[in-house]
């Protein structure tokens, strides 16, 4: 193998870039020609290839986004699309490719390895719901965005003695809202895996009220229902007035802490190692405090599950 190709798609998540310029400098190291493919999937279709040099990686492992772009492509979902980026592709004699996303983007990967292209995946997606893989680059600093905006929160809910309900991402998976919602202490933690009623959340509120705690603090992750969703059911029900805080984009954006450079920086490196070992269709994933190689029908197929004892644990900590 000779030359290889790396790109990012789906949703942006900090520490790509890490995982990037990880690629490529492993990708040098063992005297391949990388090339960056820009705006995903699209960009694979259009031939939209940049070859890559050690500078071309410079200064990026601590900067958030992708400097490849990121995109989501319907043409690609269809074999025709799927063409068209393997024409692309042999066009320029590109022998490998590294997709960094989520579980999406190794549905999109698996198929170019069903026309026998080979192709590894990274995973990246703030969410951290991606089957076969404890970790996905980008989680660590999303939860460290949220956490600290939910400390700030906290000091004006703790002064005006409100209830702050804060709507963090996650549409399948808990972990953001359950991490970060841990982590700062939250009353309530709403997650898609755990359904709760609005009778057991305000009985947690209330449980506090009696011992002077008259601010509160519940984390919802969007999976379950909006903030604004959940203002209406508690002013309904028992005419409590709570305030809405969406926490959107924010989540996405921002320098990554050291551990997603580090994660990057090892997944990048091992994808390009899988590559170079003619291994095809597995993601670098981690389990146990090891890289481990997961096919991707396994990060796609199967669900990946939040861990419920850090939910009791923070339910048990937060009485
Ligand atoms: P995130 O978790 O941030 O949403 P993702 O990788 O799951 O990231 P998707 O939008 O699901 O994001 O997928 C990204 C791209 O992968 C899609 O725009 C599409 O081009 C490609 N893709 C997804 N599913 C398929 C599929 N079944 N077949 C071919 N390509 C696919």
């Amino acid at each position: 193998m000779k030359k290889i190709a790396v790109l990012t798609s789906g949703g942006d998540a900090p520490g790509m870039n890490a995982a990037i310029r990880a690629v490529v400098r492993r990708g040098i190291y063992c005297g391949l020609e990388v090339y960056g493919v820009r705006h995903g999937y699209e960009g694979l279709i259009n031939g939209d290839f940049q070859k890559m040099d050690l500078g071309s990686v410079g200064d990026i492992i601590h900067r958030g986004g992708t400097i490849l772009r990121s995109a989501r492509s319907e043409l690609f979902k269809t074999v025709e699309g799927q063409h068209l980026a393997l024409k692309s592709l042999n066009k320029v004699d590109i022998e490998g490719l590294i997709v960094i996303g989520g579980d999406g983007s190794f549905k999109g990967a698996g198929k170019l390895v069903e026309q026998g292209f080979p192709t590894i995946g990274i995973p990246g997606t703030i969410d951290n719901d991606i089957a076969g893989t404890e970790y996905s680059i980008g989680f660590d600093t999303a939860v460290n965005t949220v956490m600290e905006a939910i400390d700030k929160i906290r000091d004006t809910a703790y002064s005006h003695e409100r209830i702050c309900i804060i709507e963090v991402m996650g549409r399948e998976a808990g972990d953001i809202a359950l991490w970060s919602g841990l982590c700062s202490g939250a009353e309530s933690i709403i997650i898609p895996e755990a359904p709760q009623n609005v009778e057991d959340i305000i009985i947690r509120i209330q449980q506090g009220q009696k011992r002077g705690k008259m601010h509160s603090i519940i984390v919802v992750a969007e999976g379950v229902c909006s903030g604004e969703d959940l203002k209406t059911i508690i002013k309904e029900k028992f005419n409590l007035e709570t305030r809405v805080i969406v926490l959107g984009h924010l989540q996405r954006g921002g320098s990554p802490t050291a551990y997603d450079r580090m994660m990057a920086s090892r997944m990048g490196a091992k994808a390009v190692d899988m590559l170079v070992d003619g291994e095809k269709g597995v993601m670098v994933g981690w389990r146990k405090c090891q890289l481990v190689h997961v096919p991707f029908d396994k990060a796609y197929e199967d669900k990946h599950k939040v861990n419920m004892a850090d939910f009791y644990l923070a339910r048990s900590l937060s009485i």
